[in-house]
């Protein structure tokens, strides 16, 4: 779904206008184009220090659709992004725990 979405965006930046947390920030990141760039990131597996800020501060009001010549559904996106970015963390915990586990488990043959 996410790719699907990602892939229709030309990133021509018609969206922004409309934006309402763009606006108040004057941020891009904080605005529509910014968003599908972060969720492109996530797709190639990289994470930056805003991406959880830029993804879950959008309000999902559709402000943003009317004015896409590509129709790209950023709200959709935007959740797409918050779950990839959820199973990454997920998948990371439990490699961790993991990790921990079996250190626990060496340490208690040494
Ligand atoms: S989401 Fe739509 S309007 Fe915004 S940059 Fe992409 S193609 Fe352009
Ligand atoms: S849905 Fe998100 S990106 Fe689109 S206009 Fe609203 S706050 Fe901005």
């Amino acid at each position: 779904m996410a790719e699907t979405e990602y892939s229709k965006c030309v990133f021509c930046g018609f969206c922004e206008n409309t934006c309402p947390t763009l606006h108040s920030t004057g941020e891009r990141g904080y605005g529509p184009r910014g968003r599908v760039r972060v969720v492109g990131l996530l797709l190639k597996g990289i994470v930056t220090p805003k991406t959880v800020e830029y993804l879950y501060t959008c309000l999902l009001c559709y402000a943003c659709l009317k004015p896409c010549p590509a129709g790209v559904d950023i709200p959709k996106l935007v959740v797409a992004g918050r779950q990839l970015l959820t199973s990454k963390y997920k998948e990371q915990n439990s490699n961790n725990n993991l990790k921990a586990e079996m250190m626990r488990l060496e340490r208690a043959d040494a």
